[in-house]
């Protein structure tokens, strides 16, 4: 059961029953030295309901075969079941085209796909790709590689001290050789939210298209990629309570249709001869070889799940926890917040004075608490505020007052073994 509407056991009146959706995880329910556990690194990856663990397993158990290419029962319910998850991905994104929507190993494998195809295709020397200073590498290096390999620029977006981009500092990056922005939706290092409905109609009125990477947004807010006006939008399945290694990429018809294939093999083709091969169309032309088909499955199930409860209710019992977490951690002697901005989705990044992040996180695992530590994948932040690592809590749907509580008491300990 995951539709509990009711009032949060918490006390918080966000209108869902965090207590009661944590029964849905069976891994929550487990001690860690000791300790009762409290999961606080969903920004690295979420945990997985029941209703996906049971859909992943009950696919193998009897629908499991290779799609597209057999005539036989199994494969072709294998196949409408990976077809309806595109489906399925395609109403969640609300695109305009099921052929919008591109499977791929997830958010990394997405920005590579449009670096390598796109990239490869509209991007020359001496043209410039306008990115932010809060990337995760995985949207930075893929359009390094690619400026390396043509010649290109990348201009980068500078951040304020409270982690909000500098948007006049953006619009004064754009000229006449810029060919594309890729922007993070939610920062996973700061938990900034970007404008970036702002940013895109910005880059358009300069004829340039954008990339999102949405990797920490689609867990957090609904997402409309028709709405944004992006034109390529990408996330991963396993920050959604879906499983790891698939994810998928939003991309315009009309310049998916455009782009060349970028990996070659089984599935993408349309005719195959010594003399020259012709190309599937798109969503296919990008999705060589045997896909993650039970993936596809359980994304399903974590979008249905995710739905059930509903994106509204989930933002607004993280905003509470984020809030009330944000509040207790100010009070901690020789706490930095690291990332402060107006518009914030549920992740707490920080440094405490004269203690190293890992000993932080190490600390902390021993009294249960599970966070991150370390540069997130996002060096040039640590850099711009002058840290070698953070410690990072981000939230879940199932987490509670009570864990943010469990952080701040585990954070005493840190303080009185290193104070
Ligand atoms: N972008 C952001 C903002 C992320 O937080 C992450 C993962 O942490 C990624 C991209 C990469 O996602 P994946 O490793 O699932 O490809």
């Amino acid at each position: 059961m995951n539709t509990a509407l009711q009032a949060d056991a918490t006390g918080a009146a966000t209108g869902l029953d965090a207590d009661r959706l944590r029964a849905d995880f069976p891994i929550l329910a487990q001690e860690v030295h000791g300790k009762p556990l409290v999961y606080l690194d969903n920004g690295a990856s979420t945990q997985k309901p029941n209703a996906v663990i049971d859909a992943v397993g009950d696919f193998y158990a009897r629908d499991y075969a290779n799609i597209h290419r057999g005539v036989h029962t199994l494969s072709e319910r294998a196949t409408a079941a990976f077809e309806g998850a595109r489906d399925r991905v395609q109403r969640f994104l609300n695109a305009a085209d099921r052929h919008e929507i591109v499977f791929t190993r997830g958010t990394t494998e997405a920005v590579n796909l449009v670096a390598a195809s796109f990239g490869g295709q509209r991007i020359g020397a001496g043209d410039e790709i306008i990115l932010t200073g809060m990337e995760h590498h995985s949207n930075i290096v893929p359009w390094q590689l690619l400026a390396e390999r043509v010649g290109a620029q990348i201009r980068v977006v500078p951040l304020f001290d409270d982690g909000s981009l500098d948007l006049e500092a953006y619009a004064a990056l754009f000229g006449p050789r810029t060919r594309l922005v890729a922007v993070v939706h939610v920062s996973n290092a700061l938990g900034t939210v970007n404008p970036v409905a702002e940013m895109i109609a910005t880059a358009h009125a300069h004829g340039v298209p954008v990339l999102v990477d949405g990797a920490q947004a689609v867990a957090h807010a609904r997402v409309d990629v028709q709405a944004l006006d992006c034109d390529f939008y990408a996330f991963s399945a396993h920050k959604i309570y879906g499983p790891s290694g698939i994810g998928a990429l939003y991309g315009r018809r009309e310049l998916l249709e455009a782009m060349p294939p970028w990996q070659g093999g089984g599935d993408m083709i349309r005719t195959v001869a010594f003399e020259g091969s012709t190309w599937a169309d798109p969503p296919y032309r990008f999705e060589a070889g045997t896909p993650h088909i039970a993936g596809a499955v359980g994304l399903v199930a974590a979008l249905d799940y995710v739905d059930g409860i509903g994106l509204d209710a989930i933002a607004a019992h993280e905003h509470d926890l984020l809030a009330y977490g944000t509040a207790l951690l100010e009070q901690v002697p020789g706490l930095r917040l690291i990332g402060t901005a107006a518009d914030k989705a549920a992740i707490l990044s920080f440094v405490i004075d004269g203690v190293h992040a890992h000993d932080i996180g190490t600390v902390l695992d021993f009294e249960g608490v599970a966070v991150r530590a370390g540069h997130h994948c996002a060096m040039p932040v640590m850099t711009r505020y002058g840290v070698p690592a953070t410690a990072r809590a981000s939230l879940g749907l199932y987490n509670t007052r009570a864990d943010i509580d469990a952080l701040v008491r585990a954070l005493q300990r840190v303080t009185e073994m290193f104070g």
